[in-house]
């Protein structure tokens, strides 16, 4: 699916896998003594990765795979679903005891799987781990995969939230993307979305090739008339490694993106969507919890191919990465699914809390700091004195959140907790 909801941003293990790392699985080794002293275990969410698509969007840089198979056979569904239940029971010591806050289904395209297998897929899930009572269950569908009474079908099976990747109602700009789907389809999958669930969210993207200020607008109000509980808008990037990389196609001027970002904000508040997070617009009640789970440095388990997990210890905060290539991925996760482990050290710590922190509008509580990352405060404390003399973040006692000036230019922001390491954090 296009834009995730969510970019987990990660420069990548500083120490790289600790040299005396044992097997992934193996607690002993994680629960072993160390520098840090975390308090408690944040809220625990699980991000499952089903990884084909039908087709490769050219400015998409996530770990997607056009399921090309001139046989025409199907997904391999069943062997995929066995390869998770599989990951997902080597996992399980990592995790023992936790109940799980929200499970969220990222792609890829994961309508492309069949709601019968998705059905089998939550079974797995809810036989082996305990989802709390009001678990959020999110599911992406892509409108080109959109068949009448399908989403039904994935409520029937337990998704709770969809979350349909339209990126634009224009036919042109979506032949531009790259899309499978046309305008018509966009709708007619968020008219069933809005039948079938009591939440959902849609995603557009601004700044597209050829797209003009009075077209980003069209969209978003053709958006805000089918009334979703909550919209992701997003900055089209040209990111490394993609097509659009390679060959960039003819993008707005950065004034006018500017122009489109401020229309955007002023249009989803006027129908009653708040902007909680850079790129997230909700109703009161719809925020996505899964997401927000992250921005509030919680942790997550992520199984499938190239899923990435974050996950608390006593002593140690621990990233892990799965195998990429989903042939690799079916053919090993029986055995051993995960490409990388790394410890975060307490130099990243501080810039990898604000990385997601710092998204949110009302930032966070400096106890959550304390508590999600094993640091004193004056590991940070240059960095927000700095942000507030900078007129890009404010204070009081308890809290700390971005101005928006700071939400304008949040990388900035951000970049004043990145430690060189010689200081101690
Ligand atoms: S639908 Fe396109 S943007 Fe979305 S994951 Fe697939 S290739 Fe990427």
């Amino acid at each position: 699916m296009s834009v995730r909801e969510v970019r987990v941003a990660w420069p990548g293990p500083r120490s790289g896998p600790s040299p005396e790392a044992p097997h992934w699985s193996d607690v002993a080794h994680w629960m072993r003594p160390g520098t840090l002293q975390l308090q408690g275990l944040p809220p625990l969410s699980l991000y499952i990765h089903l990884p084909w698509c039908l087709k490769k969007c050219p400015y998409c840089d996530f770990n997607s795979h056009e399921w090309r198979d001139p046989a025409g056979t199907t997904l391999p569904e069943q062997d995929y679903l066995d390869a998770l239940r599989a990951d997902l029971e080597a996992s399980l010591p990592l995790i023992w005891g936790r109940s799980v806050h929200s499970v969220f289904i990222g792609g890829g395209t994961p309508s492309l799987f069949s709601p019968e297998a998705i059905d089998r897929l939550l079974g797995d899930v809810r036989a082996r781990l305990r989802l709390d009572a009001d678990a959020e269950i999110t599911l992406e569908a892509n409108p080109g995969t959109f068949e009448k009474d399908r989403f039904r079908a994935f409520r029937q099976a337990g998704i709770t939230r969809l979350s349909i990747g339209v990126q634009s109602f224009n036919d042109a700009h979506l032949v531009a993307l790259g899309r499978v789907h046309d305008r018509a389809q966009a709708i007619a999958a968020v008219e069933e979305a809005a039948m079938a669930f009591d939440t959902f969210n849609l995603d557009l993207m601004y700044a597209l090739p050829g797209q003009s200020l009075a077209d980003c607008e069209v969209d978003v109000r053709t958006a805000l008339a089918l009334a979703p509980p909550h919209i992701s808008i997003y900055h089209l990037t040209l990111e490394p490694n993609t097509y659009f990389a390679k060959y960039p196609p003819e993008l707005p001027p950065e004034d006018d993106a500017y122009a489109m970002l401020d229309r955007i904000t002023e249009l989803t508040g006027e129908a009653g969507l708040a902007r909680y997070e850079v790129s997230a617009y909700a109703r009161t009640g719809h925020q996505s919890r899964h997401n927000t789970n992250y921005w509030r440095f919680g942790d997550y388990l992520g199984i499938g191919a190239g899923a990435h997990s974050k996950l608390t210890f006593a002593h140690r905060v621990v990233r892990q990465v799965r195998l990429r290539d989903p042939r690799l991925y079916l053919e090993r996760a029986a055995i051993d699914p995960v490409a990388s482990v790394s410890e975060v050290t307490r130099a990243d710590l501080p810039f990898e809390f604000m990385l997601n922190s710092l998204r949110l509008l009302d930032g966070f509580p400096l106890q959550d700091f304390m508590d999600r990352t094993g640091l004193p405060l004056s590991a940070v404390q240059a960095g927000i004195e700095q942000g507030v003399a900078k007129g890009l973040l404010q204070r009081d006692a308890a809290r700390v959140w971005p101005t928006t000036r700071g939400i304008d230019f949040l990388s900035d922001l951000q970049s004043m907790f990145l430690f060189d390491g010689s200081a101690s954090a």
